[in-house]
């Protein structure tokens, strides 16, 4: 089966995974989202009390991770460490700072490529994370690669935050988006970064619903749904 790709990276908090997930299910394709994958194993990483820090200490304990993508009766992705179920528990800030840290070294990624690759082969996917249309899948059928001012992602991510019950000072979460925009574009392995055939759209200015209707077009366009 010939199956169609979309590919959606960007930056932490340009909204790639809430319009991932709407789109998705517009177009009935399966949602992937690949940051939540690396988030599980830099929870796992915290957890066994491993330095993120560390490479060598990171790469010893990867073999012993199981980590599983299922999706449940909701139609959405779960993920599971050791057959648990952390789909909520990888949101919070000392996760993400661990997501990003483990995802810079080179045998985590290549750890976790086949699994991407697996699903995109047997789905219509739509699939955000960093270097999804640059590596992961490098032969999508649309590449979008989706931006917004760092201090309007802040303020998206602060809501999304505080609709979590996590109350985080304004300050603390754009140093933390951009410390994470440092890391992800800086690293050597994958860096985050537009690939050539990717569309460039910014949402800054724009709402939920416009940023939607932005990317539909463009996916239509491309795929003539
Ligand atoms: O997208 P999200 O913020 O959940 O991703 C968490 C972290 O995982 C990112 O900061 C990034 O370092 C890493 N990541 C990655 N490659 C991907 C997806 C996420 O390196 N494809």
């Amino acid at each position: 089966m010939k199956t169609v790709s979309i590919a959606i990276d960007g930056p932490s908090g340009a909204g790639k995974s809430t319009l991932a997930r709407s789109i998705a299910s517009t177009l009935g394709y399966l949602y992937v989202d690949t940051g939540a994958i690396y988030r599980s194993i830099g929870y796992d990483m915290c957890v066994q009390g491993i330095d993120v820090k560390d490479e060598a200490a990171v790469v010893a304990r990867l073999p012993e991770v199981r980590v599983e993508l299922t999706y449940g009766e909701d139609g959405l992705q779960h993920m599971l460490v050791g057959g648990e179920d952390v789909t909520e528990r990888i949101r919070t800030p000392q996760v993400s700072m661990a997501a990003s840290a483990v995802s810079a070294y080179p045998a985590v990624r290549e750890y976790l490529l086949e699994m991407q690759r697996e699903l995109a082969r047997t789905h219509n996917v739509v699939m955000d994370g960093r270097d999804i249309g640059t590596v992961v899948l490098p032969d999508a059928t649309v590449k979008i690669f989706l931006v917004a001012s760092a201090e309007e992602r802040a303020r998206r991510r602060m809501l999304e935050l505080q609709q979590r019950g996590m109350d985080e000072p304004f300050e603390k979460v754009l140093r933390e988006i951009e410390e994470r925009d440092y890391n992800d574009s800086h690293r050597a392995a994958a860096p985050l970064r537009q690939a050539e055939d990717a569309v460039l759209l910014d949402t800054t200015e724009l709402d939920f619903r416009e940023s939607e209707q932005a990317l539909l077009r463009l996916i239509r366009e491309r795929t003539a749904e």
